[in-house]
């Protein structure tokens, strides 16, 4: 496993690797399984498999959670050791935005609704970023998790309108025994408080057992706030239903529809994202 990093460094060493078909995850560090599970994708699927961890000060909207992201590069890389990961990329910040002032681009509205609205500048900080990693790392294949919904449609109509020549790769879900979906901000809750937050998933869950066709989703959208209200440290901040592609919000269950749910809830001073897939 080789660790770059300089952009410029990773420039050279594009020069002598450029024949080879490319996975690449982009990650904040603190790994887990989710994280692993995309890594474990890329190398089936790919001859380079390219690991970036950076954790971009850009995309964050509240500084005490830059802050307290948690960081530990050394067990990370132990881990990507331990996966086969070929080449980590370890840029730092000063060197990965220099003379580069971002990407411009049409959210068409994404970027001001559910995460957007609650976290203003996060996504165009999610596209900076990744837009500047897809220009040096140059992928074939990009893998993200479906557990950040919405910046998987973001990408997915980035690399559209930038015409880049990328694949991206969505992913399932890693979640843990209990059903809370894996998260780096995980390391910051107690066992207890990774026990409640279960709940957030539970509840989903019974959401998509129980809709029926014709009801409204504000009904659920109100069962969801309040189931969750109900558990010690939970706070639902919101819950939508929307279409899987376009993200559309999606006010009546009708007949034959893929929705999906997605929520953020905060469990202390720790905010959670979670969605799930619900077909009638
Ligand atoms: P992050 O380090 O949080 O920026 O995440 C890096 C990538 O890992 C993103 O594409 C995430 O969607 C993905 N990811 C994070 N948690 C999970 C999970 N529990 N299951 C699957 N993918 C995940």
């Amino acid at each position: 496993m080789r660790i770059i990093k300089k952009v410029e460094e990773y420039r050279n060493f594009l020069d002598e690797s450029k024949k080879m078909q490319t996975g690449f995850v982009p990650t904040m560090g603190a790994l887990h399984e989710g994280h692993l599970s995309l890594v474990r994708k890329s190398k089936i699927e790919n001859e380079l498999t390219v690991v970036s961890i950076f954790i971009n000060p850009r995309q964050f909207n509240d500084r005490t959670d830059y802050e307290k992201y948690p960081r530990n590069t050394e067990h990370d890389l132990t881990l990507l050791e331990e996966n086969d990961c070929d080449i980590v990329f370890l840029p730092e910040t000063e060197d990965i935005y220099k003379g580069y002032n971002g990407f411009e681009m049409d959210f068409k509205g994404l970027d001001s609704i559910y995460e957007g609205k609650y976290r203003p500048g996060h996504f165009q900080g999610v596209v900076d970023i990744v837009y500047r990693l897809f220009d040096i790392v140059k992928p074939d294949n990009a893998y993200f998790g479906k557990k950040d919904f919405q910046q998987l449609a973001i990408i997915k109509l980035m690399v559209q309108q930038a015409n880049l020549p990328i694949n991206i790769i969505p992913c399932e879900i890693i979640r843990e025994p209990s059903g809370l979906a894996m998260s780096s901000r995980n390391q910051r809750l107690t066992d207890e408080q990774k026990e409640i937050a279960s709940n957030i998933y539970k509840t989903m869950l019974k959401i998509k057992e129980s809709v029926k066709v014709g009801e409204s989703c504000d009904k659920w959208i109100n069962f969801f706030e309040k189931e969750i209200n109900n558990f010690a440290f939970l706070k639902c901040e919101y819950a939508a239903f929307c279409d899987p592609e376009t993200l559309k919000p999606i006010y009546f269950f009708e007949e034959n529809q893929g929705i999906q749910l997605c929520v953020a809830v905060w469990c202390d001073k720790i905010r959670l994202i979670d969605n799930i897939f619900l077909q009638l």
